[in-house]
């Protein structure tokens, strides 16, 4: 008997800021259930292919994976797009610009750091730039720990990395619509990724949400590692209101985290049309 499918559209690797080599994420993603997996790291499609090979080596159904960072009217956003070219030149060239704005970015945190809270934090810097084409401030973060800054990921963030802290600089990613477009022009399936994390109210939601699909978006996150019953109720709710496929995936990063492992996430409510449904 075959078994019963389930789709972790949601996945990082040491590519970006998660911690496992692409072949290791998916042979987790093998031993626990998953059938099919995308490996959607952050503003790179670097892993794509050793992903692949190794879905092809455990019987896992394969799609191309990425999660990109944009902005809308003052937020970040992250889109995901899934089952595309990854060679295409337009998107290719949108990624490694992002990838650049992050090294520029980590830097002038690392200065921000330095002199409004004293912290020696640029030979930080200059080695997680020696180290990864996508600087994230989760690996600033692991390094702020590993200095003995912060006790751990999140106190990091609420101590140097987030709004409101020394560490803060307000970011400038490419606007959802032009992210859409770059997604689209490679022949991906565009997916809101968790909605519910955003800071935004009902209507400002809706609004987003419009425009996601006037972009060209066709999905949004609706069953996501860590999110609460009311939120997936609500985002089912826009899901099924709006005519989005629903996407499932764990946000997973790292292995020491026991909450979000691959393929552990709440079932999607049986009338919405899973996304998976349309890949591959
Ligand atoms: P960046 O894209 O460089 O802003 O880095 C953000 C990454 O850090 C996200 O992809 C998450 O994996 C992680 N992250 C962001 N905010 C937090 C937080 N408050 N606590 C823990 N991890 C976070
Ligand atoms: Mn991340
Ligand atoms: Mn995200
Ligand atoms: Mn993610």
């Amino acid at each position: 008997m075959s078994p019963p499918p389930l789709a972790d559209l949601h996945l990082h690797s040491h590519h970006s800021d998660g911690l496992l080599t692409p072949e290791a994420l998916i042979e987790l993603c093998a031993s626990r259930g998953v059938t099919l997996a995308a490996l959607t790291d952050h503003d790179t499609v670097a892993g794509c292919e050793s992903a692949r090979l190794a879905c092809d080596r455990h019987g896992l159904q394969h799609v191309t994976g990425v999660e990109v960072s944009c902005g809308w009217n003052g937020q970040t956003l992250h889109v995901i797009g899934l089952d595309f070219d990854p060679a295409h030149a337009e998107l290719t060239a949108h990624l490694s610009h992002i990838r650049a704005r992050r090294a520029d970015r980590l830097i002038e945190i690392g200065e921000r750091l330095e002199r409004k809270a004293s912290i020696a934090v640029r030979p930080l810097v200059t080695r997680i730039l020696g180290e990864t084409d996508v600087p994230t401030r989760m690996h600033l973060a692991r390094s702020l720990i590993a200095a003995g800054h912060a006790r751990d990921v999140s106190e990091a963030f609420d101590l140097w990395l987030s709004r409101g802290t020394p560490g803060h600089v307000p970011e400038e990613w490419p606007a959802l619509a032009v992210t859409v477009a770059a997604l689209r022009a490679a022949g991906a399936r565009v997916v809101l990724a968790h909605p519910h994390r955003y800071r935004l109210s009902g209507g400002a939601l809706r609004r987003l949400l419009g425009e996601f699909r006037e972009a060209g978006g066709e999905a949004i996150e609706v069953s996501v590692a860590g999110i609460g019953p009311s939120d997936l109720d609500r985002l089912a709710t826009l899901a099924r209101n709006l005519g989005f496929a629903a996407s499932t995936g764990s946000d997973f990063h790292d292995p020491a985290v026991p909450w979000n492992p691959p393929g552990r996430f709440a079932k999607l409510p049986a009338d919405l049309e899973p996304l998976a449904a349309r890949l591959g």
